[in-house]
Order: structure tokens, then sequence, then C-alpha cells
């Protein structure tokens, strides 16, 4: 049996990755193609199309995760889920406004 596991890594993005990403974000354009985002879901800056596409090149070892996020074409993932709420965790992690 395989699992996958998520490690928590630094990415430095290379020059020019930042504008890229902070351009799409403020023009509204998918991070992988540059092209305007539609009424589609929007995952990690990506069309998902795009981000599907992504994936799957990473998949067949064309280009790492980090690599993207190195580029300014994949936006890190971000960490969701709901607030916590059990004491220990709030104390260990911080109340999120
Ligand atoms: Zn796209």
């Amino acid at each position: 049996m395989i699992a996958t596991i998520r490690r928590l890594a630094m990415v430095k993005m290379k020059r020019g990755a930042s504008a890229r990403v902070a351009k799409a974000k403020e023009e509204g354009l998918c991070v992988a193609c540059l092209k305007e985002l539609d009424t589609g879901r929007t995952i990690r800056g990506c069309h998902e199309r795009c981000a599907r596409a992504t994936t799957r090149a990473i998949e067949a070892g064309h280009f790492t995760e980090e690599q993207r996020i190195a580029e300014g074409k994949l936006c890190p993932a971000e960490t969701g889920g709901r607030p916590p709420s059990n004491p220990v965790s709030v104390e260990a992690y911080g109340e999120i406004p």
C-alpha cells in the first residue's frame, strides 16, 4: 500500500514570480496560464483545469510542486478548515479571528 503525505517546506520564489502572482491576483488571472479566471472553481490561484493539469504533470515527474510555486505558476496550499475550538488547540495555535 502506498500512502500520500504532505510535508511542510519553504520555497524560495524565483525573480519575478512574486510579481507574476500579484499581477494575476490583482487582474483576476490564473497564475498558471495568465488567462482570465472564469466562473469555475479556482484552485491554488489556477483554473480548475490548469490545477488538474499541473497535478498530472507533477505526478508524471515533469516538474515538482516546489518548482511551480517558485516560478509563481501555482499558489501555496492554504491550511483551510475550521478554526480550532479545543482549548488545547486554541492555546497552541491561537484563536483565528
Ligand atoms: Zn489557467
